[in-house]
């Protein structure tokens, strides 16, 4: 249910709606738009009949929403969502004529690789630097990350190069410390409808980086994003990396298609990570054009100063020197969009 309000209504009217709503037992959540105020309620177990709030000042009308998805719909919120990620050096803005860039290796290695990429990443002008500290390996013998030592070795690189951290969290243990050093929270494909990390990242006050699961639907998606703005926490950026299907000449099927279909639905931002979606070096840059063309309103890039020698995802990651070409030719393509690059 959505409480639609006056363009004109004061914030004391959205405040008293609220109130109203908790009093009910049920969870108020004011969604403020350029033009007026929603507030979606949720909590509530069936349907609800809230003629009651219809009739309070500043009140326009109550709507059901169809959607079993709410907050993340684009009924409690007509416009894009604009995230400002704030970083040592200026704030990182997603969505609307803004397009992210985001790269660093899959893992946390060592000091000598973290640097050495951290400072090739810096000189391309890009702030976010990607990189797992804790990483959800298929095998249990792989390379499980470093943890907190990592996590410390992206607190140096931050702190040196001025980028803003993104990293992620694979339960909600590591989410404790990743919320300390990162500036971004990513929760991965792995992990979608890990329903208690998602409750946890909603309760954080970082914003929330959610790839989607390797078999989930659009709708499990932005559920799985309903969960953590339904805890408060609306800043989410969406990630496709990719699914399962017969198709055997690449690691995923980036699914490009899901991002007109999201920002049909949603007023969230979605990033492409074409690193995973194709799991070969060389359809990083070709995809990262189409993601870009399509949409996009990021793109999360593995890139290692020694692939060969590293030690997870190194077939898919890129060079320092292919990311700066990819970047200067998806700048042309978000110009002929009419958008930036940042
Ligand atoms: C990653 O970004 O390194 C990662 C593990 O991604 P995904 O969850 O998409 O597999
Ligand atoms: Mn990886």
């Amino acid at each position: 249910m959505l409480v639609v309000m006056q363009s004109h209504a004061t914030e004391e009217q959205v405040r008293e709606v609220c109130r109203r709503i908790e009093s009910l037992g049920l969870k108020a959540h004011p969604i403020p738009g350029s033009i007026r105020t929603a507030i979606g309620i949720t909590g509530n177990k069936g349907a609800l009949d809230l003629a009651v709030l219809e009739s309070l000042p500043g009140v326009v009308e109550c709507i059901p929403v169809s959607k079993p998805y709410k907050l993340v719909s684009r009924d409690a919120k007509q416009e894009d969502t604009i995230l400002r990620i704030p970083t040592p050096s200026g704030d990182v803005v997603i969505g609307g004529e803004h397009i992210a860039l985001a790269a660093g290796p899959c893992a946390i290695e060592n000091e000598a690789q973290t640097m050495a990429i951290a400072e090739a990443v810096a000189k391309t002008g890009f702030r976010l630097f990607r990189g797992g500290a804790y990483k959800p390996r298929t095998s249990p013998y792989s390379f499980q990350g470093l943890g907190e030592p990592g996590l410390k070795l992206l607190a140096k690189a931050r702190e040196r190069f001025g980028l803003g951290i993104v990293t992620e969290a694979i339960d909600n243990e590591s989410l404790d410390l990743v919320e300390q050093y990162a500036d971004v929270i990513q929760i991965g494909a792995r992990n979608m409808q890990n329903f208690s990390l998602l409750k946890r990242a909603g309760r954080s006050r970082k914003p929330v980086l959610l790839k989607r699961g390797m078999s989930a639907t659009l709708d499990e998606f932005l559920m799985a994003a309903e969960y953590i703005l339904a805890e408060g926490n609306y800043n989410v950026i969406l990630c496709e990396r990719g699914v399962r299907t017969f198709a055997d000449h690449s690691r995923n099927t980036l699914d490009l298609t899901i991002v007109p279909a999201v920002k049909k639905r949603s007023h969230l931002p979605i990033f492409v990570d074409p690193s995973h979606g194709t799991g070969r070096r060389h359809k990083v840059l070709p995809l990262s054009r189409a993601a870009v063309a399509v949409g996009a309103d990021g793109l999360l890039i593995e890139v290692h100063n020694e692939p060969d020698k590293a030690l997870s995802d190194g077939v898919q990651s890129i060079l320092p020197e292919e990311f700066v070409r990819l970047a200067s030719e998806v700048r042309q393509i978000a110009a002929v969009l009419e958008r930036k690059l940042n």
